[in-house]
């Protein structure tokens, strides 16, 4: 207790550090037990966090394929080989660095390469394992975004045109922040997180379309809190540091596309617009996160309960995919 008191005013409280690794790249998340100004660079073989206090945790040890050291105000992590590119971004509740590194080395011929490389498309089936997600009697946000997902996997895949995968397969639980780095490592074009709607009202159902934007309004908030697993505070906006680009336009240009897909389809469409969503925040390429309807409404959970609904869905996505211009994203 005295330590945590402490750490509000002199020391820098470093809680939790989690690694996830897939290939040639590794996200690194630094939870803090508060909100703290910091300054990032990285080295050779090594990124570097000065604070502006000192720092004091217990989780400062030997990882597989990294060390962290950590001396007065600066935690460095040494990878012991050569970086191709490191970049952080910052969530605020609870409040995490998360730096992402990459150690491929790109030749000439893999660069000239990659211009003819087929789009990659993730697809992200929200929530799993432990968390069920939104939940209505027995049925599951996270069984109906799966088999959505595995529907909408196989048309792609199908089409041969893409390279397709998905963050989980199976009932598997897996951080928000391990599905956008996965995402990264795979060099995603366009990634597409699939989820189920709750509210308090019975009346509201629909369809609803988000893309990552700094800029959003109290609904998009909301629903971001419910998505982000954090609870709603009014009083503090859900705000962003983040080094990297992300994509908002291209984003903004699938979610229109796959509206137009659900219109076509008869699917209402209640809202399209930009919301502070973690899972997209993480994410460097082309990403949205599509609503495919109420668990709450009484008409939506029989469509969510009907395997062609879900097929519907899934085509419209794919649809809207396939007159995507990859060019500008790429
Ligand atoms: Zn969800």
């Amino acid at each position: 207790m005295i330590i945590e008191a402490l750490s509000l005013t002199i020391f820098v409280l470093v809680k939790d550090i989690k690694s996830f690794e897939f290939g040639e790249f590794t996200r690194i998340a630094i939870e803090m037990r508060e909100k703290i100004d910091f300054n990032f660079s990285a080295g050779e073989k090594y990124i570097k966090i000065i604070f502006n206090k000192d720092i004091i945790t217990s989780k400062a040890k030997k990882h597989k394929n990294f060390d962290i050291e950590i001396k007065g105000k600066v935690l460095k992590i040494n990878f012991g080989k050569q970086i191709s590119f490191a970049k952080y971004f910052v969530i605020p509740f609870p409040y995490k660095i998360i730096v992402d590194v990459s150690f491929a080395q790109m030749e000439i011929e893999d660069i000239i390469q990659s211009g003819e490389k087929k789009p990659v498309i993730v697809i992200d089936p929200g929530h799993g394992g432990k968390d069920p997600g939104a939940v209505f009697g027995n049925l599951r946000e996270k069984d109906i975004t799966l088999k959505t997902a595995k529907l909408l996997y196989e048309l792609i895949k199908e089409d041969g045109k893409f390279d397709v995968f998905m963050t989980r397969d199976s009932d598997k639980f897996l951080e928000l922040e391990e599905r956008s780095a996965l995402a990264n490592s795979l060099q995603c074009d366009v990634f597409i997180s699939i989820h189920v709607n709750s509210a308090p009202s019975y009346h509201a159902h629909g369809t609803e379309i988000f893309y990552f934007s700094k800029n959003y309004s109290k609904y998009a908030m909301k629903v971001a809190s419910k998505e982000n697993g954090i609870k709603l505070n009014e009083d503090f906006p859900i705000v962003f540091d983040i080094s990297t680009d992300f994509k908002e336009d291209e984003s903004k240009e699938l979610a229109d596309l796959i509206a137009r897909e659900f219109w076509n389809k008869g699917e209402k469409v209640r809202t399209k617009e930009g919301a502070p969503l973690y899972v997209l925040a993480g994410t460097y390429c082309t990403a949205v996160l599509v609503e495919i309807g109420f668990i709450t409404n009484l008409l939506d959970r029989e469509k969510l309960q009907s395997e062609s609904f879900l097929k519907k869905i899934a085509i419209a996505i794919y649809n809207a995919i396939r007159k995507y211009n990859f060019k500008n994203s790429i």
